[in-house]
């Protein structure tokens, strides 16, 4: 009996040491703000690219915009993309949102066309920002940084609040740029962690960005990259909602890996 009154006597101290703990105030987390995130220096040097020659279509690419019509895409909504096609380029409409492949990918090599417009206007982060979702998670930059400097891990190329590109290789507004992706999807953990992280080589008008690049996890416009579980996943072309006149763009084609 004196026993069995010592061990509760002991958890009952226990539990209130616990509870004692449970009840000591940690200071809370300053909150996010975008900013802290961003960071300007080094800017990476300035790289001129050589002559752009069109590329074919290699025979087993799936074709996501061939100038024509939009009939790959959608809404986030599941409505038919309403973006604007004229003369063979599509043109993003900002009062109509993002667009995404109907198709989900995997790994690929991604090939699409991308033109600032001439004679647009802004500074940074709101002159001709777009951008391409890789599975839509992982946001490799699209934005006129030809002459506009801006946080380095949010130039044209940069793995959007990553990794900044190795150089800058724009072309002026009014020409088209170039952009080749290779991505290796992620391989997941069963408790939710990554066992293999995605990987991104981009290059620009010829020009290497990014050369095998870990990807570190979504890409978030406030905070940290998180680890969120997926599989197969979209395309996603953003329509930002910047000011400035929109971009365009053509000859879309994806070899699934
Ligand atoms: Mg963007």
């Amino acid at each position: 009996m004196k026993k069995t009154v010592t061990l509760t006597l002991a958890a009952l101290v226990c539990s209130i040491a616990a509870n004692a703990q449970d009840a000591k105030k940690y200071p809370d987390p300053e909150p996010m703000r975008p900013a802290m995130s961003e960071y300007w220096t080094p800017q990476p040097k300035v790289v001129t690219p050589g002559k752009y020659s069109p590329t074919e279509v290699p025979s087993d690419a799936i074709v996501l915009f061939n100038g024509k019509d939009l009939s790959a895409w959608r809404h986030d909504n599941g409505q038919d993309a309403q973006w604007t096609v004229k003369d063979g380029v599509m043109t993003v409409d900002k009062s109509k949102g993002d667009i995404v492949t109907k198709q989900p990918f995997g790994s690929f090599q991604l090939h699409l066309e991308w033109r600032v417009p001439e004679g647009i206007e802004g500074t940074s982060q709101a002159r001709g920002n777009s951008g391409v979702f890789l599975q839509d998670k992982y946001e490799v930059q699209i934005l006129d940084c030809y002459n506009n400097e801006t946080y380095v891990n949010g130039m044209t190329g940069s793995l959007y609040k990553q990794t900044p590109p190795l150089v800058n290789a724009m072309r002026k507004p009014g020409e088209w740029n170039v952009y080749d992706i290779i991505y290796t999807a992620p391989v997941f953990k069963e408790d939710g962690t990554y066992l293999y992280r995605p990987y991104v080589t981009v290059i620009q008008n010829g020009v290497l960005l990014q050369n095998h690049t870990e990807i570190l996890g979504t890409t978030e416009f406030i905070g940290f990259p998180r680890t969120v579980v997926h599989g197969d996943g979209p395309i996603r072309l953003q329509s930002h909602g910047d000011p400035s006149a929109p971009i365009s763009f053509r000859n879309i084609w994806i070899r699934p890996l």
